[in-house]
């Protein structure tokens, strides 16, 4: 059977148009974007059409800076240590409970190795930013405030725009992390006062290792690896062109699908619904109105996540528990733990991320396979069997 993968928060299958559009750059265009020769200009004429497809996917004025990194990872870690630097009189910074490890460790690292403060705002049980507490931690030695466009494991999404607008009062500079964000909802960074933003390729079907850092115009910028010339002096190391050029082809490709997300969002509603009526005993973790529109994290009473995904995993069905990065782990969430779920939900969340592949056929397999399996792993745990036997079972308490 046609194995479903409903893991597309931690990576996507790069499109075969994005494969196709890579491939003449590992054989014979295969010079150095730097060179002077015709080998070189084709090149950098490619890296160039790749920079303006990914400022055309983001709402990005032309004249705005794209520097190319090796993926999301980077463009934070470039984004953090620029602010620190580039800012006399300025080192604190503003971020939120719930970001990505690529930002949280490195804000962690910062505040043990160099003294630096750090202001971790938190949210709500529906994921939603404590906007109040925001605006109280920005100050007169905020160098930077990161907040993510969109949550890797609920979908829920800030309001980053106006949030830029309130570390601009305060003189900071603000940076979001729209890795999971770019390619699924429209994006328009003219309208907004966002300074930097991180992306990422391999998130909207382009390769893995590759990524970028916007950079609006004017804004100060040190690199974080320094080297030859290469992205204006931004970024040193010769550019790993098959992969920007495939990176390029994926945000025109995701410009041109933006008008998937209607229907994602309703496959995604509909996995959700019937997984809950089915199912009972469960809640949806995050801002349920104001999702990504691929994305559903739903916390199963009386079971382990891992145990779910196991037996979804044999039955060809792709998920995970929390972020990659956590998953073979069995530390709850800090996402979830932020959001106060409760401890016997916190082990049983497992988030399905759809993608532009999936289809209905797929949202009816896993209504098909997941409820025994759920009930099956219920019937294993002694908690579960007490409940029923003091008769409080057959409730439906999802949200
Ligand atoms: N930020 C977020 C929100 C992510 O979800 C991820 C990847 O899971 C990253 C950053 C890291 O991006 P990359 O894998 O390109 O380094």
């Amino acid at each position: 059977m046609r194995p479903i993968y409903l893991d597309n928060n931690a990576t996507t299958r790069t499109d075969p148009e994005v494969v196709a559009a890579m491939l003449p750059y590992f054989t014979e265009k295969f010079g150095n974007a730097s060179s002077v020769h015709d080998f070189g200009a084709e090149v950098d004429d490619a890296v160039r059409l790749a920079r303006r497809q990914v400022q055309t996917l983001l709402g990005a004025a032309f004249d705005h800076e794209i520097v190319f990194t090796s993926g999301g990872t980077e463009a934070d870690n470039a984004a953090i240590l620029s602010a620190l630097e580039a800012q006399e009189g300025r080192d604190e910074i503003v971020t939120t409970a719930v970001e990505h490890p690529a930002i949280l460790s490195l804000v962690g690292h910062l505040e043990k190795t160099r003294g630096i403060k750090v202001h971790y705002v938190g949210v709500d049980a529906q994921g939603r930013l404590d906007i109040e507490t925001y605006r109280r931690a920005l100050g007169l030695r905020t160098a930077i405030a990161s907040v993510m466009w969109a949550n890797n494991e609920t979908g829920t999404i800030f309001p980053v725009a106006e949030l830029a607008q309130y570390a601009h009062a305060a003189g900071a500079l603000f940076h979001t992390d729209a890795v999971q964000a770019v390619g699924r909802i429209p994006i328009d960074l003219k309208a907004t006062e966002i300074d930097m933003l991180s992306l990422s390729g391999h998130k909207l079907h382009g390769p893995k290792g590759v990524g970028a850092l916007y950079l609006r115009k004017g804004v100060k910028f040190r690199p974080l690896i320094r080297g030859g010339k290469q992205e204006r002096g931004r970024r040193g190391g010769t550019e790993n062109v098959p992969a920007i050029v495939g990176f390029g082809k994926a945000a025109e490709l995701a410009a041109s699908l933006m008008d998937e997300g209607p229907r994602l969002r309703a496959l995604r509603d509909r996995l959700e619904r019937g997984l809950i009526q089915r199912i009972g005993h469960c809640a949806v973790a995050g801002d349920v109105g104001n999702r990504l529109p691929n994305t559903s994290n739903i916390a199963f009473d009386y079971v382990e996540s891992e145990a779910v995904l196991l037996h979804m995993n044999r039955a060809g069905i792709a998920a995970s528990s929390g972020s990659a990065c956590s998953s073979g782990s069995m530390e709850p969430s800090h996402v979830l733990r932020a959001m106060g779920v409760p401890a016997g939900a916190l082990h049983g969340a497992i988030r399905l991320s759809l993608s532009r592949e999936n289809s209905a056929e797929d949202v009816d397999r896993v209504l098909e396979v997941v409820p025994p399996v759920v009930e099956r792993l219920r019937e294993q745990s002694s908690a579960w069997r007490d409940r029923q036997a003091r008769g409080q079972v057959g409730v439906t308490n999802c949200a």
